[in-house]
């Protein structure tokens, strides 16, 4: 693959860009994985609204969704990856702020953004999320608290990255 630097924010795939549009789905159309739910013209991610549908029984029709299909066959469109040391003593905390970012309000704003899984390699952690702008997003964040600069290696039509904490 050849590869290119520099950061784009918006690189989105046309699977998730069809689903986010929600043309082809029907009012109360719901994730039974994830549990993001469809109402209005618009997908949202709130166990809430979908605890209140399930209760009134308003749910029209289950899918699994395309983040929850990608994670069940663990095919991220990012990568990030930090050098252990530099997580010494903090792990746990990176770990949450994490999960911080991809349950708190990012959520509402593409929903479809999220982490597959943590896993080691060698002297690295490896973070791999869903779309390459969740790796994006906290590539910048871990960098900051890190006080390391994230190196960015996208993919030529933007919609796969590789982010190095070295
Ligand atoms: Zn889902």
């Amino acid at each position: 693959m050849k590869e290119k630097t520099g950061h784009i924010r918006d690189a989105i795939t046309n699977e998730n860009a069809d689903f986010l549009s929600g043309k082809k789905y029907k009012n109360y159309t719901a994730c039974k994985k994830c549990h993001i739910i469809f109402i209005d013209g618009k997908w949202h991610y709130n166990e809430t609204l979908y605890n209140e549908a399930v209760k009134k029984k308003l749910i029209q029709k289950e899918i699994v969704c395309p983040s929850c299909k990608q994670i069940e066959s663990n095919r991220p469109n990012g990568y990030l990856y930090i050098a252990k040391e530099h997580l010494k003593g903090k792990y746990d905390d990176i770990k949450n702020m994490v999960k911080n970012i991809e349950t708190g309000e990012l959520k509402h704003f593409n929903p479809l953004d999220r982490l597959v899984e943590i896993k080691e390699e060698n002297d690295q952690f490896v973070f791999t999320s869903t779309t390459p702008r969740f790796s994006d997003i906290i590539a910048k964040k871990i960098g900051k608290v890190l006080h390391k600069k994230p190196e960015f290696h996208w993919s030529e039509d933007n919609k796969f990255v590789k982010i190095y904490i070295r």
